[in-house]
């Protein structure tokens, strides 16, 4: 690929992107093909879904801009079986057992000249979420998969000159190096949780976190069952044992915290999610807090009240 052509495939990608950024800045969450075709990017018109296969390349595009994974109910096979591996980084699927088929070398090329692309998620109720921009670092061809960094989500407002940076091998194998043991547990988490705290439902991404159940202090480890997506406030409340959850997913709240009189905040933000149960859970249950680590959690929580 030129510097030209790599420019031009960045402009149409940042132009993606941005789109996307605007719609979800009106409140608008997943997508269908429809919604996200015939749209004039760069100059050019296109779509951002695949129609049928699971990769899309659009026409005047050398590499893959977007790749998507089916909704599936728990207990249904899933043709494509997204897993985490150990390091921690998502694996997607290649198309077929011929990892040259033009759908598997388009991401490929993506992946060379470190693209960023689309990932939709199906969601349960129908249509997708989009993860960007991700980046795929690696194959495994005897696995038939890339390996995707969902590292740079969420980033709506990350700087195009850095992509620009042409990172030398050394730097490269550094950095990847790193996030091998920083994981991408705050994307995954964030994600698994539609970017909103379990406990008050509260969206803002700047204001979340991805919390631990079992403290990372306490050998948690950096996986979404050991994770809630937590807004500031109920971040540190659980952390300082004034906010419990059980393992069944119930809200308490310490009983001196309970009886304390101040403002709305302490009432609205605090006290009233006594008894609650958590409001955004995982879709799939696969994802959802692993009830032991609660449990153990809930225990300590108790012991502090
Ligand atoms: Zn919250």
């Amino acid at each position: 690929m030129t510097p030209a052509d790599r420019l031009r495939e960045l402009a149409i990608r940042h132009a993606a992107f941005a789109w996307l950024d605007r719609e979800r800045a009106a409140g608008k969450e997943t997508f269908t093909q429809l919604d996200t075709s015939g749209l004039t990017l760069a100059g050019e018109s296109m779509r951002l879904m695949p129609t049928q296969q699971g990769i899309w390349k659009p026409g005047p595009l050398a590499a893959a801009l977007s790749f998507r994974t089916v909704y599936r109910p728990e207990g249904i096979d899933r043709p494509y079986d997204d897993a985490v591996g150990q390091d921690g980084f998502y694996r997607y699927k290649m198309r077929g057992d011929d990892p040259n088929h033009f759908e598997n070398r388009a991401l490929r090329e993506a992946m060379v000249e470190r693209l960023p692309l689309i990932w939709w998620i199906g969601v349960q109720g129908g249509g997708y979420s989009a993860l960007y921009p991700i980046f795929l670092i690696d194959e495994e061809r005897a696995d038939l998969q890339f390996v995707v960094d969902v590292d740079a989500v969420p980033q709506p407002d990350i700087t195009w000159p850095s992509i620009e940076l042409e990172l030398d091998p050394s730097y490269r194998q550094q950095l990847t190096k790193r996030r091998l043991h920083q994981r991408p547990f705050r994307a995954a988490v964030l994600r698994a949780y539609r970017t909103s705290c379990a406990v008050c439902s509260f969206r803002h991404s700047d204001l979340l976190d991805a919390a631990h159940i079992q403290e990372d202090g306490a050998g948690g480890r950096p996986v979404v069952t050991n994770g809630l997506t937590l807004c500031k406030m109920h971040h540190a409340a659980y952390d300082r044992r004034i906010l419990g959850i059980t393992p069944d997913y119930e809200i308490r709240i310490n009983d001196d915290v309970l009886r304390e009189v101040d403002g709305p905040m302490l009432r609205h933000g605090i006290q009233e999610f006594h008894g609650q149960r958590l409001m955004v859970l995982p879709a799939r249950r696969t994802e959802r807090p692993d009830r032991v680590l609660l449990e153990q959690r809930f225990q300590a929580f108790l012991d502090a009240s």
